[in-house]
């Protein structure tokens, strides 16, 4: 008896053509694939589904996710399971909420709250193993693939200051590199415009990714600059993978102040895949989102979040930091003084400024009478800084660009909030339905599988992220008229239509626009 039939749906196995057919799933797992369905013999099932008219995929996969504390409030990651996303890759970007210090985990929390929520009211982990332990009992409804991230790593062992590790330190952080990659964390993430991995120099980096280099494990870097540096750091990461044989990923890969470093930058990544391991990932908008402290000078943010708040409060340090967003500083990247204020809104802030949430600084320093420089300052300070913005950097063409490369695979860099990015709701559908199905701006086979069998092998799931016997039964069943984003920026809490049924391991876990209730997901280790 099997467990679940879908009979007659257009199948994309995941990595080759699409056909008609049928799929049996029994124990969790693909019994059979057919393209016969009348009469040939097709065992009992207890849920047969009419597939007819709808695409059955794999499961999708999303590469770049800040979920790593969200099940502990919301185990289905509802936004993600109405996409049809049964994978999730967490703790980009080197944060992570382990391995943390006794003594740090609140302050570690802090930091981590606009970006990946606060998790459970007192933390019950120190390590890695800890922390995954209790997100496993969190039940989620989806798969979770760990990461370790360099700079929760580099906290633990070194603390918040613009030091370098001591050797004795490199080798403590070194061994927690390993225990992260033994515990099951199946990549390295660096975030070096966060603290304190921005503090990171290019040989703290070769060390950490030699650790990585043993397991097969890619780095994963948000490189160091995504502005005019782009293309230097680009190339840190690469001389880092290099030298070291380690697999490298990049993170959300974008040009945030110069379009025309596109086209030189995929020629690069071009040339240095056809010798080393490369890949990247993107979200398909031409916005991103992240803490509204990243417009601060890497100097202001010394001392971690009290010393933040410290710089945010001295009139001294207001001026300078105004006169370093005004003129720059080298090799920092200065978000807002590239963009310009018009260009950023917020997207959440903390009380008592909830109702900025979607409004631009230039709107805000107009309704305060005072300067955008010193309206985020403000906002910084009065929330705490638990704020997030959206920021516009890139025309639609460049991400389209970006989007259609072959090495590009699909990262949501979804930050969950009561006003979000709209990432973080329409990522697989405004790829596959809009760029692949609708404007046809790369094959849909093509689009599938970059969401499901080439992000699985990346990760070396070699389980899933296709239909065929054997594999695990992750799989979205999906009205392709029906599937396509409809989160914007004014209005981004909005699902999909056209989600007919997810399943997880065999479970459905979706169906007909909500969660069944089910949680057969878990910590992948
Ligand atoms: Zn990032």
């Amino acid at each position: 008896m099997l467990d679940v039939l879908v009979i007659g749906a257009t199948v994309f196995p995941g990595d080759g053509p699409p056909f008609a057919g049928d799929v049996g799933v029994a124990k969790g797992a693909i019994d059979f694939v057919t393209i016969c369905h009348k009469d040939c013999g097709i065992p009992a099932a207890r849920s047969v589904v009419d597939g007819r008219g709808l695409w059955l995929c794999p499961g999708f996969i999303d590469m770049h996710t800040h979920s790593g504390l969200i099940s502990f409030d919301d185990p289905f990651l509802t936004p993600k399971l109405a996409q049809g996303f049964t994978t999730e890759v967490i703790n980009p970007d080197g944060l992570a909420p382990a391995p943390v210090a006794h003594k740090r985990w609140r302050e570690r929390q802090a930091y981590l709250q606009p970006l990946e929520g606060g998790g459970p009211e007192t933390w019950p982990w120190t390590t890695v193993t800890e922390y995954l332990d209790a997100l496993d009992d969190s039940r989620p409804a989806l798969s979770l693939v760990p990461s370790i991230g360099h700079g929760a790593v580099r906290d633990l062992m070194v603390g918040v200051a613009r030091v370098a590790p001591t050797s004795d330190q490199l080798r403590a952080m070194r061994r927690e590199v390993r225990a992260g990659l033994e515990a099951g964390c199946r990549m390295l993430s660096f975030g070096l415009v966060y603290l304190p991995g921005a503090y990171a120099d290019t040989e703290e980096l070769v060390a950490m990714a030699e650790e990585a280099a043993r397991f097969g494990a890619p780095l994963v870097p948000h490189v160091r600059n995504e502005g005019h540096g782009l293309l230097g750091a680009i190339s840190e990461l690469i001389d880092v993978a290099r030298r070291t044989g380690a697999p490298l990923h990049l993170s959300h890969l974008k040009s945030l102040a110069d379009e025309s470093l596109i086209e030189p930058l995929l020629e690069l990544l071009e040339e240095t895949a056809a010798e080393i391991d490369l890949t990247f990932d993107q979200y398909p908008y031409g916005a991103g989102s992240t803490l509204l402290a990243s417009v601060l000078p890497g100097w202001a943010q010394e001392g971690g979040a009290s010393g933040t708040l410290r710089a945010l409060a001295s009139r001294t340090e207001r001026r300078r930091i105004a006169h370093d967003v005004a003129h720059g500083l080298p090799g920092w990247e200065n978000i807002l003084g590239t963009l310009g204020p018009a260009n950023i809104e917020i997207a959440n802030a903390a009380s008592p400024n909830g109702e900025t949430a979607g409004q631009s600084l230039v709107e805000i320093a107009s309704d305060r009478a005072c300067d955008p420089v010193t309206a985020a300052l403000d906002l910084m300070s009065e929330s705490a800084l638990d704020v997030t913005m959206v920021l516009h950097y890139a025309s639609d063409g460049a991400v389209r660009t970006i989007a259609k490369h072959p090495l590009m695979l699909v990262g949501s860099d979804g930050i969950f909030g009561t006003r979000p990015h709209p990432r973080v709701y329409g990522t697989a559908p405004r790829f596959l339905g809009r760029f692949a199905i609708r404007d046809g701006l790369l094959p849909v086979e093509e689009a599938v599988t970059r969401l499901t069998s080439r992000a699985a092998d990346r990760l070396g799931l070699a389980d899933r992220g296709r239909i065929a016997p054997g594999k695990r039964a992750d799989l979205v069943l999906l009205d392709p008229a029906l599937y396509v984003d409809t989160a914007t920026y004014a209005d981004p809490c909005r699902s999909p239509e056209g989600v007919a049924g997810v399943w997880v391991a065999g479970v459905q876990v979706w169906q007909d626009g909500a969660p069944t209730g089910e949680r057969p997901g878990g910590v992948v280790r």
